[in-house]
């Protein structure tokens, strides 16, 4: 019985693979935009999660050798702690996401999970471990159910509508024809920005790891979206070591610690009100975005007005 088992289950697995191989050529190429020496090392023991420490080490690393991007970063998030990564753009911010999920391993230094090397685990334990909510997130060609449940695949149906209500996205859900059994992705409904993040964030809610990052993405949400996703990471992040990379800089307000990147180095690092009270980088960044919003609500008055 169990030869017989086996096979099938194994046959199963395969069966899957190849269809969403099949069906979704975008993943396909995501995957193999990853560098291929990324194994699991022949010793690798699963994560010995305890309470989620994550410690990069004197991080450098390069995509390409001739040109470096991060250099000697070096920080610890205590576990349950909510550290916020600001910087321009191309300063290496989601790097350290990719570096911490270990979609590529660092060129030197260490990345330490409750004081394990990242590369000395097996990868299927990692990422069991963490939750990431990607700038850009990929959706399969398949049931927006799938594609929720796939956070957690023995989730409940209970369980997966109530992620995607505290996520936002179960009204958009509701509100469509075929509901739950929509299709999307390249060959079906095409998602915004916005939703396409909502439906990350109810994955990583529903999988309700250990570690949670959060690549945040400017553009895809309005701001009143912008505002109840939020609050409800505030909410998902209370219970988790979280590591969230903010264009807003009205979202790191109360991150327990602020690291403001440029160019690849860590260039000042404190709470929100140290920050503001250095008057370096970070002060001028918030004047900056300050004065933005000012104009904002301007704008936002005026049409009110006419
Ligand atoms: P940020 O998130 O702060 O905007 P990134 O971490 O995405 O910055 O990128 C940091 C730098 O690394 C950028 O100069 C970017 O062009 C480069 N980079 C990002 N991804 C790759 C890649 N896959 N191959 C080569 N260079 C990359
Ligand atoms: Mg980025």
């Amino acid at each position: 019985l169990l030869q017989v088992f086996i096979p099938l289950g194994f046959l199963g697995i395969v069966y899957r693979q190849i269809k969403y191989a099949l069906a979704d050529m975008d993943l396909v190429f995501k995957l193999l935009e990853r560098p291929p020496e990324i194994a699991d090392r022949p010793q690798a023991k699963p994560l010995a999660l305890d309470r989620g420490q994550v410690r990069f080490e004197q991080v450098a690393f390069h995509y390409q050798p001739e040109r470096p991007i991060l250099h000697g970063v070096d920080f610890t998030i205590e576990p349950g702690a909510k550290i916020a990564v600001v910087g321009p753009s191309g300063a290496g911010k989601s790097t350290l996401a990719r570096l911490l999920f270990r979609f590529y391993d660092v060129s030197d230094g260490r990345i330490l999970i409750d004081g394990q090397d990242i590369r000395d685990l097996t990868q299927s334990s990692l990422r069991a471990a963490i939750g990431i909510v990607p700038q850009d997130t990929v959706l399969f060609n398949d049931t927006l159910y799938y594609n929720l449940a796939y956070g957690r695949p023995d989730a409940r149906r209970a369980e997966i509508e109530q992620a995607a209500e505290m996520a936002h996205i179960r009204t958009f859900i509701d509100g469509l024809p075929q509901g739950w059994d929509t299709v999307v992705g390249e060959r079906g409904l095409k998602l915004s920005g916005g939703e396409k993040q909502r439906v990350a964030i109810a994955r990583a809610i529903l999988k309700r790891p250990r570690i949670l990052i959060f690549d945040e993405a400017t553009s895809s949400l309005d701001s009143h979206t912008e505002r109840a996703i939020q609050t409800t990471l505030a909410e998902v992040a209370a219970h988790h070591t979280t590591l969230i990379i903010a264009h807003r800089l009205s979202t790191v307000v109360d991150a327990d610690r602020i690291l403001v990147m440029d160019q690849g180095r860590v260039i000042e690092q404190g709470t929100h009100s140290a920050l503001l009270a250095a008057g370096g980088r970070y002060a001028a960044m918030w004047e900056l975005q300050r004065r933005e919003r000012r104009d904002d609500d301007d704008s936002s008055a005026m049409i009110s007005v006419t």
